[in-house]
């Protein structure tokens, strides 16, 4: 049974409507910029003049007490845009630095990224949009949106195969349901089987997890050989969709109560398999199912995903945040049992996909993480090196495809890769080591934040 989304009227609600002269009947009517559907965000909207806007990007929640680098996601439709002449938006209040291409689209379903000639930065560092668009309705948004119900349209194309399992193990704070895709060959023996565990969009705007995850499933349910093999020897068990509240309300970190369900998995001080009372609920339905499929006497899970995207600078690629380092760095043994195997997995998946797309790990992945309330942090605690959980981040931006710009497809590429990297894993095997290091910009980018790269453990906070 598949939920219908009821746009609520805690969204928040904008319309700019510009009425031209009193009395004009000869006038067109004015542009108006309006955030009333699923996902919508923006702040203050300035008409500078007819064809000149200042839209400010919206805290979560319009809760200013929020940090400036939650102030990212946008997503507005114009009507009544002229089509004769070309319209300037600017961005205000952003909270990244980073340059980046907006997109536009006048159905909400093919959508186009702007053209690099079109997006400008003015002398306060602020993205400028200019053009002349060819329908006077257009949606426009800081990415490809993916909302709720283009959930709940997947699954309704996906439901019915044999091999898929659509479950609602909980609810969120607002009521909608926590779906959960459980995807095996259901008659083959369960003793040789292992399990994976994935989820996505604890950050509701981060949308690439989610083309990523059609990626992954599609090519799990695409009839192959090799898919048939994948699923007589594994359960995967997904969460596509961790803060659905977030993303229906168009934030972009936080829940409608303005929580970053990222850093609020509280261990219980008696027992860490256990969280605190006080936890999300959110929180509570994912960590009640996980610790389920570690103690029902099934297989066991042995990699845990959690997928992110992060807002880097253009050519940043697809990373990860491994953890620890080696016993020669002074890390102990299952320490560094957990980190060679999170750089065996991100080399067996840079065999998969292209050793040019991701970015090379960390000389070492440090221990911060064993101290904040991550998922990762619950894994750890309860079953060291035995799970190997890790957060993987996609970039919006150029990552790795220059001079072009990421599209949908090339992150449901990632997620095929993705899903014969984690194959590869349970079977054993290993890959060749990635030969580029951090330090090695063999492949001409020329960053433009130079200081602020690599992404290293303690940015990991941040996204
Ligand atoms: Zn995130």
């Amino acid at each position: 049974m598949l939920y219908t989304i009821i746009i609520r009227s805690t969204l928040l609600l904008l319309v700019i409507s510009l009425l031209t002269g009193c009395g004009d009947s000869s006038s067109a009517p004015g542009t108006t910029v309006t955030t009333a559907f699923e996902s919508g965000s923006i702040g203050t909207v300035v008409k500078v003049s007819a064809t000149e806007w200042e839209l400010t990007i919206a805290d979560d929640n319009n809760n200013s007490s929020l940090p400036a680098t939650w102030r990212s996601w946008w997503y507005v439709r114009m009507d009544n845009a002229a089509t004769h002449t070309p319209t300037t938006v600017t961005l205000k209040n952003s909270g990244w630095i980073y340059y980046y291409l907006p997109i536009y689209s006048y159905d909400q379903k093919t959508w186009h990224r702007f053209d690099e000639s079109e997006v400008t930065r003015n002398q306060n560092n602020e993205l400028v949009v200019r053009k002349q668009y060819a329908q006077p309705t257009v949606w426009i948004a800081r990415f490809y949106p993916y909302t709720f119900s283009d959930l709940e349209n997947y699954l309704r194309r996906i439901a019915g195969s044999p091999f898929l399992e659509i479950q609602v193990p909980g609810y969120s704070q607002n009521g909608r349901p926590l779906y959960l895709l459980k995807l095996t060959d259901p008659n083959s023996p369960v003793a040789t089987k292992k399990r994976i565990f994935i989820h996505a969009r604890t950050h509701p705007a981060e949308t690439p997890p989610s083309f990523l995850l059609e990626g992954l499933i599609g090519s799990l349910l695409s009839g192959s050989n090799a898919a048939a093999t994948l699923l007589a020897h594994t359960e995967f068990y997904i969460f596509p969709m961790h803060n659905v509240d977030g993303v229906i309300a168009g934030n972009y970190r936080s829940t409608p109560k303005s929580e970053n369900l990222e850093v609020m998995w509280y261990l219980d001080a008696a027992n860490p398999i256990n969280l605190r009372a006080d936890v999300p609920q959110e929180i509570s339905v994912i960590h009640r199912y996980a610790k389920q499929l570690m103690s029902d006497g099934g297989p066991p899970v042995v990699i845990a995903l959690n997928l992110h995207a992060s807002n880097s600078e253009p050519d940043i690629r697809t990373f990860f945040y491994p953890h620890f380092g080696t016993t020669a760095q002074g890390y102990t043994a299952p320490q560094a049992a957990l980190w060679n195997s999170q750089i065996r997995f991100i080399d067996l998946l840079a065999a998969r996909y292209s050793v040019d797309l991701l970015e090379p790990a960390p000389e070492n992945g440090g221990s911060g993480f064993v101290n904040n309330p991550f998922p990762e942090s619950w894994w750890w605690a309860n079953f060291q090196d035995t799970v190997m959980a890790m957060t993987i981040e996609m970039t919006y931006g150029r990552a790795g495809f220059a001079p072009r710009w990421v599209t949908p497809d090339d992150t449901r590429q990632l997620g095929t890769a993705l899903l014969w990297a984690i194959g590869d894993y349970c079977s054993g095997a290993s890959a060749a080591k990635t030969a580029r290091t951090v330090a090695d910009n063999s492949t001409g980018r020329q960053l433009l934040y130079p200081a602020w790269y690599p992404p290293n453990a303690a940015d990991e906070l941040k996204y």
